[in-house]
């Protein structure tokens, strides 16, 4: 044994104590992915990109797939390849690549592939390996997807690349932009060409089985944007851009107090002295900030739970950490609440994200790298007999 392989072995281990730790309970998303599927006209893609919206990609994929969904969907390759790896065999399809992508590997790893253009269908096809894709359309946001005036020459040369045995064109994918606000007819101009994009492709002589349009939002509201498919994400972890379901939130949020310090009224609190206090009262600090996803900009309004109380977050958040007016005294290492489902009065990500001018998703997939992560597997339904 060397010296530094002897101190290495001498080390006590670090007994888990406690700190900042983000629970993660798939039995909400398995929950959230039986309604979805139900709602669903056809099949029912889990949408994994960003780490599973920040929940763990391979946890919710699997729970996903045991309770409706039938397909992962992911934005690079470099997020399917986990997927493969870990031993996930259900179609997955990736829809946003660059142009030298590793298609070769996509191929070989079964994943199929978006293609929004003509140079990148170019690629594809040279690449070694049958590829299977899903011609993208951009259905009327001007991000991704093939602008409609190079549609008919997409479908076209995509389907001479089919007959050269290249590609098999399976698919023809849109996204829509207002799709949280049912009512914008920016959504019946999206359907229209969206159905318009699938009969060029079938007037090029492309089959494409998988025909989908809807995210979360749409799935929920439109049942005309489904066609045979709907890839959804946010719902899977809770969120409803279009305000109209009933789903829940996975993530719960919390931090041991670690100072506590009685102050008089008028004590300046943080940088800036963005705060004074207005009365004598205790302070709070819990170990966590902006850094760990906590937003800045929600400094002066954001709220925790401490005790079964919400108290309000005092100055301005720093990286690492923020203040809490906790009103009176608490325990050194008692527990505070900053966002979970908010069944027992605490603050919900809906709220931080209103808290902090953005939107849900913008805080679930910030939680930062040094919050632990727990997660609570889904309960099997034990047999009564
Ligand atoms: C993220 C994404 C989805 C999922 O959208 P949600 O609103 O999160 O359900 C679907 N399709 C594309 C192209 C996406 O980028």
């Amino acid at each position: 044994m060397t010296a530094a392989e002897r101190r290495v072995a001498v080390l006590p281990r670090i007994a888990p104590r406690s700190r900042p730790r983000l629970t993660i309970d798939l039995a909400a998303v398995a929950r959230n992915t039986r309604l979805l599927a139900d709602r669903a006209a056809g099949e029912l893609m889990a949408v994994v990109k960003a780490d599973g919206f920040g929940h763990g990609a391979l946890d919710v994929a699997r729970t996903a797939l045991a309770h409706g969904a039938t397909r992962l969907g992911v934005t690079s390759l470099e997020e399917a390849w986990p997927l493969r790896d870990a031993g996930l065999a259900a179609p997955i399809l990736s829809w946003l690549n660059p142009v030298d992508a590793d298609w070769a590997a996509a191929a070989a790893w079964d994943v199929d592939v978006a293609v929004p253009g003509l140079q990148h269908l170019a690629a594809v096809a040279e690449a070694p390996g049958r590829h299977r894709v899903h011609l993208h359309v951009d259905a009327g946001m001007a991000r991704d997807g093939a602008d409609p005036a190079i549609w008919t020459q997409l479908c076209r040369t995509a389907r001479r690349a089919e007959q050269r045995g290249e590609v098999e064109v399976v698919g023809v994918m849109g996204h829509l932009g207002c799709a949280d606000d049912p009512g914008d007819d920016c959504n019946a101009r999206g359907r229209t060409r969206f159905a318009w994009a699938i009969e060029i492709a079938r007037a090029a002589g492309l089959r494409p089985r998988e025909r989908h349009l809807a995210a979360t939002a749409a799935t929920l509201t439109d049942p005309r944007a489904h066609h045979t498919m709907c890839r959804v994400g946010a719902g899977l972890v809770g969120i409803d851009p279009s305000h109209t379901a009933d789903l829940c939130p996975p993530m719960t949020l919390t931090a041991p107090v670690t100072q506590v310090r009685r102050v008089r009224g008028g004590t300046p609190v943080g940088y800036g002295h963005a705060h004074r206090t207005a009365t004598a009262t205790y302070l709070g600090l819990v170990p966590l900030g902006y850094a760990d996803g906590l937003p800045r900009t929600a400094s002066g309004r954001a709220e925790v739970l401490v005790r079964g109380v919400r108290r309000p977050v005092v100055g301005r958040i720093s990286m690492d950490q923020l203040v809490v007016d906790l009103g009176r005294a608490v325990d050194l290492g008692e527990t505070v609440t900053v966002f979970g489902p908010g069944g027992h009065g605490e603050p919900t990500v809906a709220e931080w994200a209103r808290w902090s001018g953005t939107i849900e998703h913008e805080i679930v997939t910030g939680i930062g790298a040094r919050v632990e992560r727990r997660t609570l597997a889904v309960p099997h339904l034990r047999s009564l007999a």
